[in-house]
């Protein structure tokens, strides 16, 4: 399987921000054989797919249930496709921690990506309050049940395991605690445990390689350091370019 190495641009580049970004980061990923994902601000959809030109795909970082509707600030799934998405990321621990979205909330949004025909990329992960009282599987197994029921084999879908304590913060899981991790999720993931697997949380250049060479890692999902096209060039390269 091709690895896959997908930014997370949070509320960070708007469209001029995106076309810079791409102008300095083309040159240094074009023949590198990953597969490249972006989940960019809404705003910076357009900007980003225009100014691209290298293979990737674009996806937006939240979306609404609804189809349409008086939703003041939302976007729906439709709406994202007809923008030029084909990913939707779901449940990211921001979106989850900091606008407070329940896992009823996360399966509601996986029915609408499927609906519109967005590959729903599910992010799941522990406190470390959580993991430090042994919860790790409890809490893992309990956000995949909350989605997988939603999820047929005939649609892609991906996961991404990305500990709370890891993202932003500098710390980053042992690629024996994501490979720990990654199997808890592919076994909560029953019959459609063949879905992509990607790892989040302070991935970087130098600890990249390690964590896709651990077991069960398809890919990473990378925030901070997908905003600096040469960092993030940094990570593509560092990418192990078949699976072992
Ligand atoms: C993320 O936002 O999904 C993420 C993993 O952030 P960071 O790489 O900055 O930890």
């Amino acid at each position: 399987m091709t690895r896959i190495v997908a930014g997370n641009w949070k509320m960070h580049h708007g469209p001029p921000g995106a076309a810079d970004f791409f102008s300095r980061f083309v040159p240094r990923v074009d023949s590198i054989p990953v597969r490249l994902v972006f989940f960019t601000p809404d705003v910076a959809l357009a900007a980003s797919i225009a100014s691209a030109r290298v293979p990737a795909e674009f996806g937006v970082q939240n979306i609404h249930w609804e189809a349409a509707g008086a939703l003041t600030g939302e976007t729906s799934a439709e709406m994202a496709r007809e923008a030029g998405a084909t990913l939707a990321l779901i449940g990211h621990s921001e979106r989850r921690h900091v606008f407070g979205e329940t896992d009823a909330e996360v399966n509601r949004k996986v029915l609408a990506a499927v609906r519109a025909g967005l590959t729903p990329v599910v992010c799941v992960g522990e406190l470390l309050e959580e993991r430090r009282a042994g919860r790790l599987e409890e809490v893992l197994r309990g956000q995949v049940g909350a989605f997988v029921g939603s999820l047929t084999g005939d649609r892609e879908f991906m996961v991404a395991y990305e500990p709370v304590w890891a993202i932003g913060t500098g710390e980053t899981a042992t690629p024996a605690d994501a490979a720990e991790a990654h199997g808890i999720v592919r076994k909560a993931l029953g019959e459609l445990g063949h879905a992509p697997i990607l790892y989040g949380g302070s991935v970087k250049p130098g600890n990249a390689a390690s964590l896709m060479s651990a077991h069960d890692v398809d890919g990473v999902l990378v925030g901070g350091a997908s905003l600096d096209p040469d960092v993030f060039a940094g990570i593509v390269e560092a990418t192990p370019s078949a699976r072992s």
